[in-house]
């Protein structure tokens, strides 16, 4: 039974693969912009379509940006010894939350995960042992996520930064297992980057 037009139908369809978005509330969006003024739809899809053209990855640390550098990486006041390794930059905005961070990020864009055929070579570790080579860093923090994959991306990093020379730590415990760095609240991110422990 095909209950819309086939314009309406692709509309809910695409909002429905977006993450977050069952067909329900995909329907809902559609229908809201179907009935609000034209210039709604018209102002969503060019914040997209802008977004999607003009942002990119820092070529420094792999955060979004406009420029070549993201605002972290072009901020001289921030420490460049220290550098916080994530999994995606919706984990920098998390960390700089804390307001407890002076240094800088770098972003693997994802985990080593067999079951999900991701290797160490399609995250950006070789930019991340690179970027190692050519500075003095003192310190590299592991914050991936306290998961399977996120310990294992790790231990995975620590093989590699160890024997640098570099003092590599990892955020505390006491974020809940399993959890997503994006979803920790403020003061419980804080106490694990404080109580971070080095790793060997
Ligand atoms: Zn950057």
């Amino acid at each position: 039974m095909n209950y819309y037009t086939k314009t309406v139908a692709r509309l809910i369809d695409q909002f429905s693969k977006l993450p977050g978005i069952g067909p329900k509330t995909a329907q809902r969006l559609a229908f809201y912009l179907l009935v609000a003024p034209p210039e709604v739809a018209a102002s969503l899809a060019n914040a997209i379509a802008e977004a999607r053209t003009t942002v990119r990855y820092c070529q420094v640390c792999g955060n979004f940006t406009e420029g070549d550098r993201c605002f972290i990486c072009s901020d001289d006041r921030r420490s460049t010894d220290i550098i916080c390794v994530v999994e995606r930059p919706r984990d920098i905005v998390a960390m700089e939350k804390t307001k407890g961070f002076r240094g800088l990020y770098h972003v693997l864009h994802g985990v080593i995960s067999p079951m999900e055929g991701v290797g160490p070579g399609q995250l950006r570790i070789k930019e991340l042992i690179r970027r190692l080579e050519g500075a003095s860093v003192k310190e590299i923090i592991l914050a991936t996520n306290p998961s399977v994959e996120g310990d294992a991306t790790a231990l995975y990093l620590a093989g590699l930064i160890n024997p640098m020379g570099i003092r590599v730590t990892r955020l505390a415990h006491g974020l809940p297992v399993g959890a997503d760095l994006e979803y920790a609240d403020q003061i419980t991110l804080s106490k694990a980057l404080e109580g971070r422990r080095e790793i060997k």
